[in-house]
């Protein structure tokens, strides 16, 4: 759509469309919020720590209150008791936002799955989930190509035609499938 501008003014002049700015800004710094709910949250934490240094994509400002995140990372067992504290701390968040569904107990219970009355049998059951992590627990380079998705998913969002509205923007619906290359 820009050909015609492209490179017809001086170097170091960049011209881009709304939408990719946008997409790119908030891609470039998602903001997870600091929570975690067992033994995968561990992991996590490594991310966040300098062998794996989550901060270079953009996404380590982990935030202490859901009104400032971004991204819920729900990594570790979901029981009964704790479902309706993530669905509240979800709804706590500003559009648009985006989750990780990290480790087994998280996308279907895990090992809980047969005997564990009170473990929630997937997370999707209480929040809408963008993006899963399997493994028991996932590596900290797997919660990393995790997030590398929801930035995939953020930066092929169509700001404009109406698919994106401010300053509420609905959470279905944004993102158009990503060709994998
Ligand atoms: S998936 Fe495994 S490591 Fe993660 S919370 Fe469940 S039991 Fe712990």
């Amino acid at each position: 759509m820009t050909a015609w501008i492209e490179g017809r003014f001086e170097e170091n002049v960049i011209t881009t469309t709304l939408e990719q700015a946008m997409n790119w800004a908030q891609a470039s710094a998602i903001w997870p919020m600091t929570f975690g709910l067992a033994c995968c949250a561990i992991e996590m934490m490594a991310v966040g720590a300098s062998r794996y240094d989550l901060e270079r994509f953009g996404c380590g400002a982990f935030r202490a209150t859901p009104r400032q995140a971004d991204l819920m990372i729900v990594a570790g067992t979901v029981t009964h008791k704790m479902a309706t504290r993530v669905r509240r701390l979800y709804e706590q968040m500003p559009d648009p936002k985006y989750v990780i569904a990290m480790g087994a107990c998280t996308i279907g219970g895990g090992p809980y799955f047969k005997h564990g009355y009170h473990v929630v049998k997937g997370v999707d059951l209480v929040v809408p989930v963008d993006v899963y992590v399997p493994g028991c627990p996932p590596r900290p380079e797997a919660l990393l190509e995790g997030i590398m998705r929801v930035q995939d998913k953020i930066k092929a969002r169509k700001v404009t035609k109406g698919e994106f509205t401010l300053p509420v923007p609905h959470h279905e619906g944004h993102v158009r499938p990503v060709p994998i290359t």
